[in-house]
């Protein structure tokens, strides 16, 4: 088996405030075997020296859409799935680009693409994906406008992020398809919503029965339900309901992020998005409605970081970009960072984020028995977060499995 030496690696992975003092890491195949001070490098091992640099684990994003390929999410259900997987594999490759060597597709990748992520057809993060999202008529899935009742055609497309279901039984039996296909989770949206015609933010998606249902199923699965939401009404009920993970919280107060917080919820902020449908939206095709619409949230975005710090919810870091927007992914760090440390900004997109994965010591850290999903960064990244942007500028190797995918 072959092996790899990597000395003096500083490491920061978002469990200490600075960098650990230089350790020896050993890899073996595609697992980490030995972190230690002591290290040395087995006979044969390849070894390079990090003197003067970073070790992070491959970074993980946890609230994507590899499938959305253009800003309009109405006109990406309409493409040829064959023009979606193509565009499809060049996102994966710029998102691995970056140092994410894990992202959570939350709504529509399907398992064909796990399973060319798995078989190694083209560089790409691993893929940890819900399906297709589950939405009521009428909800943040349904780009039928207001006099538009005709059955929906393009559900079953590569570029649906999602599909309708109304009434208990079609959503078990949606969840239940969506787990069979190979979903890790099941992703339900539970509130109105920017890009989708004829939902308002405070819209609350589907009934108190309809998610209660949506939980068992992904409960009997061994999984839980990730639900879109905005308001602190939709995520109060989410979250009695057993909704696990809450995506955006853009509107949470304090305390409905404190009762999020007591029942294990972990909440994804995905800021970078409305900061660029905002200033790209338009030119790119969504329509002005839905440009209007994003302040609703967008404004509310930066406090609802710190209320939901002070309520001790925990974060895992998201993005949820589309199209040509898909570039900024990495500017959420800096966002972030406005208003929280930078150890808790990488903790997001490390162990936080691989325990939303279900993947707690696989990924997300640098131990001995974790994938050798690894990145190195010129510079301190818990001094700068901005070393994490530039599209990988400042990641000088990228590492997914124990097999290089940069090595500059
Ligand atoms: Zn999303």
């Amino acid at each position: 088996m072959s092996s790899i030496f990597l000395a003096n690696a500083r490491i920061v992975d978002g469990t200490a405030p600075e960098p650990s003092a230089p350790q020896g890491v050993v890899i073996e195949g595609e697992r980490i075997r030995e972190v230690a001070p002591g290290a040395r490098p087995p006979a044969g091992a390849t070894v390079v020296d990090l003197s003067g640099k970073v070790l992070m684990p491959g970074l993980i994003d946890c609230h994507v859409h590899v499938v959305a390929v253009e800003a309009s999410l109405a006109r990406n259900a309409t493409l040829p799935d064959s023009l979606v997987m193509a565009r499809s594999i060049r996102l994966l490759g710029e998102m691995l680009n970056r140092g994410f060597t894990t992202v959570r597709d939350v709504g529509g990748a399907d398992h064909g693409q796990v399973l060319a992520a798995r078989e190694g057809l083209f560089p790409t993060p691993r893929l940890v994906i819900s399906g297709k999202a589950l939405s009521q008529s009428g909800g943040h899935c349904d780009f039928r406008g207001p006099f538009d009742n005709t059955p929906p055609r393009f559900s079953r497309r590569l570029g649906a992020l999602g599909r309708l279901c109304d009434g208990v039984a079609e959503v078990r039996q949606a969840a239940r398809e969506e787990i069979k296909g190979g979903a890790r989770f099941i992703k339900i949206m539970a509130n109105g919503g920017v890009a989708s015609p004829t939902d308002p933010i405070h819209f609350l998606g589907f009934s108190r029965e309809e998610i209660i249902a949506s939980v068992e199923e992904a409960r009997n699965a061994g999984t839980y339900v990730s639900a879109h939401l905005y308001t602190p009404e939709a995520i109060r009920r989410a979250v009695e309901c057993g909704v696990h993970s809450l995506e955006h919280c853009n509107l949470i107060t304090t305390e409905v992020a404190r009762f999020a917080a007591e029942r294990g919820a972990v909440a994804v902020p995905t800021l970078v998005t409305y900061d660029k449908l905002s200033s790209e939206g338009e030119a790119l095709g969504i329509g002005a409605e839905a440009v209007a619409k994003v302040d609703d949230v967008r404004l509310a975005g930066m406090d609802s970081l710190l209320r939901m710090r002070d309520a001790g919810l925990a974060m895992a870091f998201g993005t949820d970009l589309l199209g040509p927007m898909h570039r900024h992914q990495s500017e959420e760090f800096v966002i972030r960072g406005r208003v929280l440390p930078a150890q808790e900004v990488i903790a997001a997109a490390t162990h936080v984020a691989a325990k939303l994965c279900m993947m707690e010591g696989q990924i997300g850290t640098v131990a001995p028995g974790a994938l050798a999903d690894l990145i190195v960064v010129d510079g301190d990244p818990l001094r700068d977060l901005a070393l994490l942007t530039g599209q990988g500028r400042h990641m000088p190797m990228i590492m997914q499995g124990g097999a290089w995918m940069k090595r500059g």
